[in-house]
């Protein structure tokens, strides 16, 4: 207990220096239109040896919870996290699970004691946060900080308890709740929500998984500085809802590989991860406009017509609509399109014009009458590299992953078609005139790294993380969080 309150004590400290950086982040990037690269705080110092390469055995799977993470491991220093849990809100409430204290300036002045079960109410003003709560009320310059005295104890928001200290952000408007969280245990908040609880079958898996993200979070860490936190607490970032729906097989996974990453040329690597990949993976900068990744190419999920993925309910989907819906459709999504590709050059130099037009003077924001689509290039994973689609106003030429957002479905669960990986049939009426456009898809996401129910196939066939790890990414390292 006395080793936890130490951890506990220098990881408070940790979060107090985290939040301050982040408040003078927040000022310093304010203007500034580039996201800040590179994390906000510097890695914990070396404190491992690090780990064996992916492929090497994987250790002894675990049939009891006992978790089985090397002991040098556990002693690593806690890693934290400042989560973005939403913005914007004239107003919050929370409920303290114990004993807690709210601060202000910078976490060094108490401004009350709230008693367990107390409710704390937070709301935007002129003059910065009133609040109020354990039978006082006032108002105070941000950031306000809510810290449990057991650090036990959690912090509810909605129906939601959370582990670590919650902080409240005054930008220009509203209110922003941040979660300040050790690394460990925000995990443990993420794997059973991006990758579902599929118990001790699944465990090698859901360690992988666990592996993935802890790297994503310290590769973007600091990525949504110029709002004052770290990462968001959904799709942008990772999935994240704190202590509800923790599952202990997530949990085992997250302490099995407590303090693993992946790491390429001494530093963490972009590990994404979607869904399904539909039979083969991508290769980076062919579906989005970023610089190619030697362990993020396009790998093959198995042998043809047995992929691991094949098990999804989406490894093979289709989806069709009639010229009228499309073209309906197109006259929102195509000129978004134009939009998304103008807002960076980078984007530009990757997908080339988006619109040549078919008479000089054309607007490209009415795209007019749909006359047909033509797959022009496809990747060398087979998804769409270029989809040109001919209207009145000229040709839009749609590149890579962001077709999904061009031909979005009329109805069904997704708001986005489920990936760029599919063939298309053009009806048309004997006059030429076209009238039903269907697309046959495989998988279900971007594609790019590791293939989720890939991963839980390959889990329930006897592999271990390690394997699953170097398969979906090739050549990358398995080594200790603050590793040289
Ligand atoms: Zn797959």
């Amino acid at each position: 207990m006395s080793a936890d309150l130490d951890r506990r004590a220098r990881g408070r400290l940790r979060a107090a220096l985290l939040l301050g950086v982040l408040a003078v982040a927040t000022v310093v990037a304010g203007g500034c239109a580039g996201r800040r690269r590179g994390p906000v705080v510097a890695p914990p110092p070396v404190v491992v040896a690090p780990a064996p390469l992916p492929g090497s055995p994987a250790p002894t799977p675990a049939d009891t919870l006992t978790p089985e993470a090397e002991p040098v491991l556990r002693r690593a220093e806690p890693v934290w996290l400042a989560i973005g849990l939403v913005s914007g809100k004239p107003r919050l409430e929370l409920t303290v699970e114990g004993e807690t204290e709210l601060l202000g300036g910078e976490g060094a002045r108490v401004l009350a004691r709230l008693p367990a079960g107390a409710a704390c109410v937070l709301e935007a003003g002129r003059g910065g946060v009133a609040w109020r709560g354990g039978g006082k009320n006032g108002v105070a310059a941000a950031p306000l900080l809510l810290r449990p005295v057991d650090p036990r104890h959690g912090l509810i928001w909605g129906d939601t308890p959370y582990g670590g200290e919650m902080r409240v952000l005054r930008p220009q408007s509203g209110l922003t709740l941040v979660n300040a969280v050790e690394l460990e245990e925000y995990l443990r908040g993420v794997v059973p929500w991006e990758i579902g609880r599929p118990g001790e079958p699944g465990l090698a898996a859901l360690e992988a998984q666990a592996v993935a993200a802890r790297t994503y979070s310290l590769a973007h860490r600091g990525d949504r500085s110029n709002l004052g936190f770290d990462l968001w607490a959904d799709v942008q970032d990772q999935v994240y809802h704190g202590r509800r729906g923790n599952d202990r097989w997530c949990d085992l996974a997250v302490a099995n590989t407590r303090g693993l990453v992946l790491r390429h040329g001494g530093r963490e690597i972009e590990a994404y991860y979607c869904s399904t990949c539909g039979g083969r993976t991508s290769d980076v900068h062919e579906v989005w406009p970023r610089e190619a990744r030697p362990y993020l190419v396009s790998v093959a999920d198995g042998p043809p017509d047995s992929s691991w993925c094949r098990g999804s309910p989406l490894f093979r989907w289709e989806k069709s609509w009639s010229a009228a819906d499309l073209e309906r459709v197109l006259q929102r999504t195509l000129p978004e399109y134009l939009q998304w590709l103008s807002a960076s050059p980078a984007r530009r130099d990757w997908a080339g014009e988006g619109f040549a037009p078919a008479r000089s003077g054309a607007d490209a924001r009415r795209p007019g009458r749909l006359r047909g689509l033509e797959i022009a290039e496809r990747t060398s994973c087979g998804r769409i590299a270029r989809l040109d689609i001919r209207t009145d106003a000229g040709v839009y030429r749609i590149r890579g992953d962001r077709v999904r957002w061009v031909l979005v479905p009329v109805e069904g669960r997704f708001s986005i078609l489920e990936s760029a990986s599919f063939d298309l049939t053009v009806d048309k009426g004997r006059d030429g005139a076209l009238r039903r456009v269907s697309v046959a898809g495989r998988g279900f996401g971007h594609g790019v790294g590791l293939c989720q129910h890939g991963a839980l196939a390959m889990a329930r066939a006897g592999h271990g993380f390690r394997e699953i790890l170097a398969h979906y990414y090739p050549g990358a390292r398995l080594e200790a969080v603050g590793a040289p």
